[in-house]
């Protein structure tokens, strides 16, 4: 794996290039940061860098004994910690059950996600954790020398899916670390990671993919038009996976979030509540990728009618707007004002957060159609 194969994140690039360069190598990292902006990716490039025999200004080399290791992930320095499922063959199952999995997996997209991986393994509903037996091959695989680099890599991919006895067994290693050890913790949720264990890592953020970085990558990738790559670009918040969602479902999605979001508005401006609460049926049918991909287009169709609204010459270059959006803009526009734009964008963003968290849809959509008809109506005195 590659930094230039990664998608934006200069800063980060450089920041770990730097504790190369200035000798500073943490004997324990915590890459945190949302779902499908490329962090695990970032972790095995950081690793392979540290690993490569000859090191380029800003990458690894990828043609040295160790990189060629690496870019099939089969290097002996190198090991990961994942969630995995029981099954049939496997009882306790641990990580190593699963690398060849787990090895297809990884290079099979750069992005990646925890759903994602449970799709990839096929097993449906099923808990996917790291389980307390995991402890014992972690501290077998650190107990071997090095075979041949200076670090010995453990990359923990979801240290929030461990449980209790695991995280205290990691908590033991990570207070008592092992001689050129590299730990890199991967995470999405780092609130869920035992506190003691934070302590003890040093705090990499790995931020959203910032769009003019997405763009570059999608028309690199897709070579769609401008307007359709700005368009994938808005509604992917900084995902790479959900841009490939998106282009996997093609425009019938996009069409649908403005469908959706002109019904909302304007039932919730003339108070039909029969109509508003048939609607909430309907996106509650849609499952929460869908759902949270229509938060996502209303939180950028409230901004820019804002802008609309506000900015003296509304034709200007902020507002990105397809035309079926700008004919409904044009009226929509006078509702979004300094005065509810702040509290609009809040209750779409908890919204989204409740989604998230795997809230009860069709409350979360009414409760937010009331508030948002209560502030569509605000009148400033
Ligand atoms: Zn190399």
């Amino acid at each position: 794996m590659f930094f230039k194969d990664i998608a934006g994140q200069e800063k980060v690039k450089e920041k770990l290039l730097n504790t190369y360069n200035g000798k500073r190598i943490s004997h324990a990292l915590l890459f945190a940061g949302p779902e499908g902006n490329g962090k695990l990716s970032l972790a095995i490039a950081y690793a392979q860098f540290l690993s490569c025999e000859n090191k380029q200004v800003n990458d690894s080399c990828g043609e040295c004994p160790s990189c060629k290791k690496y870019n099939k992930l089969i290097h002996p320095d190198l090991h990961f910690v994942f969630p995995v499922v029981k099954s049939k063959s496997f009882s306790k199952p641990v990580s190593d059950d699963y690398i060849k999995n787990w090895r297809e997996f990884i290079l099979g997209n750069k992005y990646h996600s925890f759903n994602k991986w449970l799709e990839f393994l096929g097993v449906g509903n099923q808990q996917a954790g790291i389980f307390s037996q995991e402890s014992h091959e972690v501290i077998k695989k650190l107990n071997f020398k090095t075979y041949e680099s200076e670090y010995k890599v453990m990359i923990v991919w979801m240290p929030e899916k461990m449980n209790i006895t695991a995280s205290n067994k990691l908590l033991k290693i990570l207070e008592e670390p092992p001689e050129k050890t590299l730990f890199i913790l991967v995470s999405e949720n780092p609130d869920d990671i035992l506190k003691t264990i934070l302590s003890r890592t040093q705090f990499v953020k790995i931020p959203k993919i910032y769009d003019s970085a997405l763009f570059d990558k999608l028309k690199e990738l897709y070579n769609f038009t401008d307007d359709k790559t700005n368009e994938i670009v808005r509604l992917s918040d900084g995902s790479f996976l959900r841009a490939e969602e998106i282009i996997a479902d093609g425009n019938e999605n996009l069409n649908n979030n403005f469908e959706l979001f002109g019904q909302m508005m304007r039932y919730c401006f003339s108070d039909k509540m029969i109509d508003i609460i048939d609607w909430t049926d309907q996106i509650s049918k849609l499952g929460r990728e869908k759902q949270k991909e229509f938060l996502v287009y209303s939180l950028r169709m409230i901004r820019e009618n804002f802008i609309l609204n506000v900015s003296e010459n509304s034709e200007n270059n902020i507002v990105f707007l397809a035309n079926n959006e700008r004919d409904f803009s044009n009226k929509f526009k006078q509702f979004i004002h300094t005065h509810n734009i702040e509290s609009l964008i809040t209750q779409f963003t908890n919204a989204a957060k409740n989604i998230e968290r795997n809230g009860y849809d069709r409350l979360v959509f009414l409760d937010l159609a009331i508030k948002t008809a209560k502030l569509l109506k605000f009148k400033p005195q």
